[in-house]
């Protein structure tokens, strides 16, 4: 159950206009958090679809994400169990290729408050390159698949992940070892931080 200054916290955050000129839309911060959640889940920014139903990942790549996991939608939106804290918390738009860069004045105002008031969090699933330089910037010379490759050197408190989107599937394609043996170990650790 969130306490007071946390939620004063999130009602900062929400009520946030920080990169309004910025942004395509008004600003809409979509993040789920709890300082009781056990498993952080680290991506880049809310793509259209999460911007206007105001649910992350609902949509394939979450679908994915949740099989990854081996969780269910009710588990996975469990704020006590999953804080989802994207670099962006706000839909950037669209550049070449795809979505727009999280807006990095996300990161800066809010991510250390936030972090800091999420101090049960045991494992931190780091998805795609921005969460990558920010959580584990020790890869940041390194390519996704490069610090994917070399997880258990920061297993079990974090995991980088591919982006879980249909739009990388000729890298799961070209990795198969990612499901077969990164996978399994990522699900049984999965299923004790949501038994606790
Ligand atoms: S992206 Fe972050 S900093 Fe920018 S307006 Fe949204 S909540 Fe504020």
């Amino acid at each position: 159950m969130a306490d007071s200054g946390f939620s004063a916290l999130m009602q900062r955050i929400l009520a946030c206009q920080t990169c309004a000129k910025n942004l395509p839309q008004a600003p809409k911060p979509i993040l789920q958090a709890d300082p009781c959640a056990t498993i952080l889940i680290a991506g880049q920014a809310p793509g259209r679809r999460a911007h206007d139903s105001g649910v992350p990942f609902d949509d394939a790549s979450g679908d994915r994400l949740r099989r990854w996991l081996g969780v269910d939608r009710a588990t996975f939106y469990n704020p006590a169990h999953f804080a989802i804290v994207p670099m962006g918390f706000c839909y950037p738009g669209k550049a070449s290729g795809g979505d727009a860069p999280p807006r990095p004045e996300c990161a800066e105002q809010w991510h250390a408050s936030l972090l800091e008031a999420l101090p049960n969090i045991q494992l931190t699933l780091v998805l795609g390159r921005y969460a990558l330089a920010y959580h584990l910037p020790q890869y940041q010379r390194s390519t996704v698949t490069e610090a994917v490759r070399q997880w258990e050197d920061v297993w079990p408190l974090y995991l980088p992940l591919p982006h879980p989107s249909p739009r990388n599937q000729a890298w799961f394609k070209h990795n198969p070892w990612f499901e077969e043996q990164v996978l399994p170990t990522l699900q049984a650790q999965i299923q004790r931080l949501v038994s606790i």
